[in-house]
């Protein structure tokens, strides 16, 4: 199975992909994650990388397609893979479609994951991740049980620099500029199916249950 997940930032992309991921042996390749471990690890792609990300703008394609392509033939993707957070503009969208003509294989479907801009904003201002372990917290939902201490490892809890209200609004509009003009270009090679975002964390792989179940 070779799925890609378009939503805002906040939509739940990671949310569903761990879902998926329980039920298929599939590669979750997040783009947003490959940059952060860079940006962690010092790389010279993270130190490139770390500026854009800040401030909620897009890494240059250049940087973004290499990343992805290369990835794209490491071995577990064999079984299959779900793409979270690429393609993000047409010209990746169109590199990409190479790359699988290259690969010789193509998409399964294009997951629209649907939400409300102003959902996006209280979620993420209220979103925490572990510094360490990368556990996802929520000061209302799912607070650590000792406030900005990671519950599986200690680790310190802390707002991703890309959380903040002013960053959010920058890259929702992103969002809007370049990747929702995705959606027609999915819906144009028929491959696009929309889901409702605040219909809980299964709700992508329900569908593509369903979508199997139809033979597609
Ligand atoms: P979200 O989907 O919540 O915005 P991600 O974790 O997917 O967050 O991405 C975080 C940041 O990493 C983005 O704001 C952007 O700077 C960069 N990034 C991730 N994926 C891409 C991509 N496909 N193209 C360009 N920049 C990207
Ligand atoms: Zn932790």
């Amino acid at each position: 199975m070779r799925i890609i997940l378009i939503g805002a930032p906040g939509s739940g992309k990671g949310t569903q992909a761990e879902s998926i991921r329980q039920k298929y042996p599939i590669a979750h390749i997040s783009t947003g994650d490959i940059l952060r471990a860079n940006v962690k690890a010092d790389t010279e792609l993270g130190r490139n990388a770390k500026g854009y990300m800040e401030s909620g703008k897009l890494v240059p394609d250049s940087v973004i397609v290499a990343m992805v392509e290369s990835r794209l033939t490491e071995p577990d993707c064999k079984e299959g893979f779900l793409l979270d957070g690429f393609p993000r503009t047409r010209p990746q969208a169109e590199a990409l479609d190479s790359i699988l003509e290259k690969l010789s294989i193509s998409l399964d479907a294009v997951v629209q994951l649907d939400v409300d801009d102003e959902i996006v904003v209280q979620r993420l201002t209220t979103r925490r991740v572990c510094k360490s372990c990368g556990e996802i917290y929520n000061t209302v939902f799912k607070p650590a049980k000792v406030e900005g201490v990671c519950d599986k490892c200690g680790g310190d809890v802390i707002q991703r620099n890309d959380d903040k209200e002013s960053v959010i609004r920058n890259r929702l509009t992103v969002f809007h500029e370049q990747t929702a003009p995705l959606i027609d270009y999915y819906r144009s090679k028929d491959i696009l199916v929309s889901v409702d975002a605040a219909g809980g964390k299964d709700v992508v792989l329900k569908l593509l249950e369903k979508m199997k179940g139809a033979g597609k």
